[in-house]
Formats: structure tokens, sequence, C-alpha cells
């Protein structure tokens, strides 16, 4: 018998898995190995709602495994370590995972290759299978990396996509491997209610029937708050149980309307881990630094509690918030219209919202939040980061009726139509029969203080 390994790391998925493949072509057993990081839920970067879906996600791919005659085999501690322990039991020799983007994921998997190389062995990064094209396989003439998207996706569109592969009929592993229980979603406590079920299998039907019949109306329809016309595969694609390169595929397939700026979007997600595999230090540090002077103190702290609490007084904002406590989710208009808020409305360092969305959100992805948080702020690769958006202006464009704030602040539920988005402006009587705040900051001031800062800084 021979054997090798496959580690599972955001690529939870059966379907298009070339290091799966490649494992299978190099022995007649295959270890399909998850490792539970310590070092990850040390570092904040398993809050409930992604243990949650975690959860789901390798409870569907044991069953996957299972129904061709395999299972997976789930250890915790230091991958290397569980990989060490692994080789030796097994006499497994090459070790195949995902190549992937962040500083956390470039270290280990060189320590990875140097352990598995001192054991005999041989480890393979395979490139896309996180994102659609590798990070570096498209870049400008004499640098690493692209950092504006526009000439980023033109070279993104004419690069050609791997072809998808087919789930594998049988997966055989060696017999009598210790595998701890899986874990379950119901053993996680301070999930969202709302939280959506992960899985491949969730994954591929939501994936089916979102280009069966939402696709379409992508172009037109994305930025529509209450209507939410957005494909809500985020949190698969993050946890890999959608591939990205076949999502990619199928949508250029359809070919609709809608499929252009829908693969545009996806490119955002390639564009975003392609500047985090150049420089990982932006994760934390900003990316094109402003040398802002975010305010800090008491009253700043009290501004990013009602920011995060959805007590801010404007409506749009506390909507979108308390979607994110609700869902773990939040609509992109969404996520735009806070990060701008919190960060050039209140002038709050970005690193206090991507920190909440990081805890909250269950794509939370270091490439796609932190870069967008910079993006948002004026600190990564935005082209116009003096740019503020207005949350009445914008309120009133994308929830023009004003449901999706009703929705979400139930306290304005009795306010008809757009009014819901400017309750300062209802009498002092009528204002006293809704238990709502005042706005938090005049906006125009708010916008001024911003401007200054970043002038003095
Ligand atoms: P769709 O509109 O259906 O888009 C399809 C896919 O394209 C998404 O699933 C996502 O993978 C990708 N995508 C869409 N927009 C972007 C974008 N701007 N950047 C990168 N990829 C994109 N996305 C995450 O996956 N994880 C995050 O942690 C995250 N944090 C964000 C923080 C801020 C401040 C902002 C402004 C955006 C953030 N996004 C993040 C991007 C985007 O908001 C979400 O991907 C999107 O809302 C998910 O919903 P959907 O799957 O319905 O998207």
């Amino acid at each position: 018998m021979t054997a090798s390994v496959v580690l599972f790391t955001s690529d939870l998925r059966l379907h298009d898995h070339p290091p799966l493949r490649a494992a299978l072509r190099a022995a007649d057993r295959v270890v399909p190995l998850f490792v539970r990081d310590p070092a990850i839920e040390a570092a904040g970067f398993a809050p409930p709602n992604r243990l949650a879906f975690l959860a789901d996600c390798l409870r569907d791919l044991d069953a996957g495994l299972r129904r061709r005659g395999g299972r997976l085999v789930v250890r915790s501690g230091d991958p290397v370590t569980a990989v060490r322990e692994v080789l030796a039991e097994t006499g497994a020799r090459e070790v195949h995972l995902a190549a992937g983007a962040s500083g956390y994921a470039a270290r280990r998997e060189r320590r990875l290759t140097t352990a598995v190389r001192e054991a005999g062995g041989r480890l393979t990064a395979h490139e896309a299978v996180i994102t659609a094209l590798p990070p570096g396989a498209v870049t400008p003439q004499g640098t690493d990396h692209y950092a504006v998207f526009t000439p980023y996706l033109r070279r993104w569109n004419a690069e050609p996509l791997r072809e998808p592969l087919a789930a594998p009929r049988a997966v055989r592993v060696p017999e009598a491997l210790r595998s701890e229980p899986l874990p379950a979603r119901d053993g996680v406590t301070g999930v969202s209610p709302g939280l959506a079920a992960g899985g491949e299998e969730t994954g591929r039907r939501l994936l089916t029937r979102w280009l069966r019949s939402g696709l379409d109306g992508y172009a037109d329809g994305h930025d529509d708050l209450p209507g939410d016309r957005t494909s809500r595969l985020s949190p698969h694609l993050h946890f890999g149980t959608v591939s990205a390169a076949e999502v990619v595929h199928r949508a250029r397939a359809v070919g609709s309307g809608g499929a252009e700026a829908f693969v545009r979007q996806l490119c955002w997600r390639d564009f975003h881990h392609q500047v985090l595999a150049a420089r990982p230090d932006a994760a934390d540090a900003d990316y094109r630094p402003r040398h802002d002077r975010w305010r800090t103190g008491a009253a700043a702290d009290r501004d990013a509690e009602a920011w995060r609490t959805g007590r801010t007084g404007y409506p749009v904002i506390d909507a979108a918030m308390r979607q994110l406590r609700h869902e773990g989710w939040m609509h992109n208009r969404a996520r735009l219209l806070t990060a701008s808020f919190l960060t050039k409305t209140l002038y709050l360092d970005w690193r206090i919202g991507a920190r909440h969305f990081l805890d909250l959100l269950v794509d939370g992805d270091v490439a796609d939040n932190q870069l967008n948080w910079q993006w948002a702020a004026g600190t990564g690769t935005d082209t116009r980061p003096g740019r503020v958006l207005n949350p009445v202006r914008q309120g009133r464009r994308h929830d023009p009726d004003g449901s999706y704030v009703r929705r979400w602040v139930p306290e304005l539920a009795g306010l008809a139509g757009p009014a819901v988005h400017e309750p300062w402006k209802l009498s002092a009587t009528e204002r006293a029969r809704y238990d709502y705040p005042e706005p938090l900051v005049d906006l125009a001031a708010g916008t001024e203080r911003f401007r200054r800062g970043r002038e003095a800084g």
C-alpha cells in the first residue's frame, strides 16, 4: 500500500480540487487531513460564526468522502506536527495542499516544506485552488503585483483559467488512522441567529440556483439593499466549498448581461489576494500611508461602540450594522457605507472596523476584509482616497422606499417611505414616539474633521 496526504485548509470541497486529484494520482490510499490549528483561534481568526460554518463544512466534506469510500481525518495542534505524525503513521511521502495568500499561509507552507523534506517526502502547494488565478499570474512590468484594479482586471480577463475538475469517484483512506470527532455547529456558542448553513453541497446548490435565476439581474440589482440580489457565495468562496475558478467558468458559460459584472467582483477577490501575497503587512499596516491622526480617547471609543451596536442615529448605517450582527453577513453596498462612515465621517482607525467585521463576518477573510477596509479608508488601492459616502444620499439611492432600514431597525418601522432615512426631520413630538438616537455627528462637520486630519498628517 502507498499513501499520500492532502491537507485541507480554505478549500473544503471535493469538486475542482487539484491537490486531492494529485494526491489520488500519487498513491493508492489518500489521507484527507484537516488540522484544527490553535494558532488561528488564538489570533482571533476563528470567532463563533466562522467556527459554526466550518463545522458544517467539515461534516459535509466527511460525508462526501464517506460516499466515496473514505472519510475525513481531523487532528488538532500545529499542522506541521500533525502532518509529520501522519507521515510517520502511514509511510506517506507526498503532501498536497492549496497555496494560500496570507503571511500566515506562506509561513505555514515554508515550515511544512522543511518538515516534509526532513521526513524524506515532498510537499506540493497547488496554485489557483483558493483564487481563480494565482497571485503573481499577471503582474505589471517591473513590479510584483497590481496596485490598481482596472489594469489588473484587463489582464486577468485575458488570462486563460485552468479547466475545473470533477469530484473523484472513490477515495480510499488507510485504515485504523486516528481521527478526532468532527466539530458540531451546536457546540459553538455566540453564533448569529441568522447565520447561513455551510458545506459543499449547500454551496453548490446555491451556485446553481444563482446562475439559473440570480445572475441575469446582477448588473442592475447588485446595489439594491432591500432586494438582496447578490449571490451570497462569499462564505463558500472563503471556506472553499465552491471553487473560484469553477464559479468564473460557469458564470462565463451562462454569459448573460449579469455575468460580466459578477465575474468582475470575483476579479476583485483575486486582486486583493495578489496584493496581500505581495504585501502581507497590509493585513495590519496602511498600504499607502496617509499619516492619519485617527481620533482616540473616550469620545472616540463611545462613537466606535455606537457604530458597532447600530446606534449612530443614521438609519442605513444602523440597519447594516444590525444585519451584520444578526446574520454574520452584510451586503457589499452596506459594507462600503459603514466603512466610509467609521473611517471618514467618524474619523476612526480602519483597524477598529476591520476587527469588528472579522469578529462577525462568516466570510471574514484577511485579504478581502483588510484590503476592502483600506480601500474604504483611503489608505489602500482606491484611486480616490478622499471620497466620502453620504449615508443619507446613499440610503435614498440604494434603499429608495426605506424597507431595508425598516427590516433591521424596527424602532423606525412606523415611518413610511424614504422619510425613514432622515428621522431627525420629524417634529419633536413625532421624534419622541421613536426610541431612536439623534445623529452621532453632523455629516459636514465629520467630513471636515477627516479632511483636516489628513491634511495635518
Ligand atoms: P457578490 O456580489 O455576489 O459577489 C460575488 C463574489 O465576488 C463574492 O462572494 C466575493 O467573493 C467577491 N467579491 C465581491 N465584491 C468583492 C470585493 N469588493 N472585494 C473582494 N471580493 C469581492 N468579502 C469577503 O469575502 N470577505 C470579507 O471579509 C469582506 N470584507 C469586506 C469589508 C468591507 C469594508 C467591504 C467594503 C467589502 C468586504 N468584502 C468582503 C467584499 C464584499 O462586500 C463581499 O464579498 C460581498 O458583499 C459578499 O456578498 P456576495 O457573495 O453576495 O457577493
